[in-house]
């Protein structure tokens, strides 16, 4: 019995639709693609991703500006220069961006130019981060900690919804085992367990769970198979190049790929992909003072 009070099926009897932008909801008919690099690396990089996948299509970007690296001398991130492109990628195409939060300090400004804050595994259980996050104002994506039960991970929702934020997507990205030849080793049935425990939308992370980009699209077809209302799948213009997670980076032209091979998939299980960026993605066009 998992002890959990306003996440729980039970409390909502419904399922939670989670709106990121007007146009884009987690947990309806649509199946939510987030797509994007690891790390944002510079504008231009943030720009071709746009361009190259947008139209895919994928509904959000995701870019990481404050990175959690298991070694202080790794890149650490881009920071508020990052949170820029990100903002300035958002408005040119209209599309929704979402990154990630590791510390209460970080809220107020990444909520200023993010539509949604991801919580990373390494801080599931940094329950102070979660507690501040029922304020922020922001729908927040979960990801599941690196060796969390289920119990614990619905809790580590039920601790953002309890203080005041409703909004939380859950994110399944593999759990450790002994085998090391994935990354980790993705939990599916954790995918389905938690659409039947919580009413919270649940997306699934296949890069980072493979951890290797030839297993990317047929662990993302199973994914979108089983339920998930989503994925979130890491790709880059130059994917040997990527400053962080380069392994398991698709290419574009591998996302564009993907997601049109997610659709007959997601027809099977009831779902649509649709481009619900609205006006596309051509870029807005820079307007100068005369
Ligand atoms: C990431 O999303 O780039 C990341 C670091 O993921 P996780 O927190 O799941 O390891
Ligand atoms: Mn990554």
């Amino acid at each position: 019995m998992i002890n959990a009070k306003l996440v729980a099926q039970s409390h909502a009897n419904h399922q939670s639709v989670i709106q990121l932008s007007e146009t884009v909801a987690f947990g309806g008919d649509e199946l939510v693609i987030i797509g994007g690099p690891c790390t944002v690396e510079s504008l231009e990089q943030m720009e071709t991703v746009a361009e190259n996948i947008g139209d895919a299509p994928v509904q959000a970007l995701r870019g990481g500006v404050f990175k959690p690296r298991t070694s202080p001398y790794a890149f650490q991130g881009m920071g508020e220069e990052g949170l820029a492109v990100l903002a300035e990628v958002r408005s040119r195409y209209n599309i929704p961006v979402i990154t990630e939060v590791m510390a209460i300090s970080q809220i107020e400004v990444v909520a200023a130019h993010a539509d949604m804050l991801q919580v990373g595994s390494r801080n599931m259980q940094n329950f102070d981060l979660l507690k501040a996050l029922g304020q922020a104002g922001k729908p927040i994506l979960l990801k599941r900690g690196l060796a969390a039960t289920i119990e614990e991970f619905v809790m580590a929702a039920e601790y953002i919804v309890s203080h005041g934020n409703p909004d939380v997507v859950l994110c399944e990205r593999g759990i450790r085992s002994f085998d090391t030849y994935t990354r980790n080793v993705l939990d599916l049935a954790a995918v389905a367990a938690l659409k039947q425990i919580t009413h919270l939308p649940v997306i699934v992370d296949p890069s980072h769970a493979v951890g290797k980009r030839e297993l990317v699209a047929p662990v993302a077809k199973a994914a979108v198979a089983c339920g998930a209302d989503g994925l979130i799948i890491e790709c880059h213009p130059e994917p040997e190049k990527s400053v962080s997670d380069a392994r398991q980076a698709l290419s574009l032209e591998d996302m564009v790929n993907l997601v049109a091979s997610l659709k007959p998939v997601a027809t099977a299980v009831g779902r649509k992909i649709s481009n619900t960026n609205g006006v596309g993605l051509q870029p807005t066009p820079i307007c100068r003072a005369a």
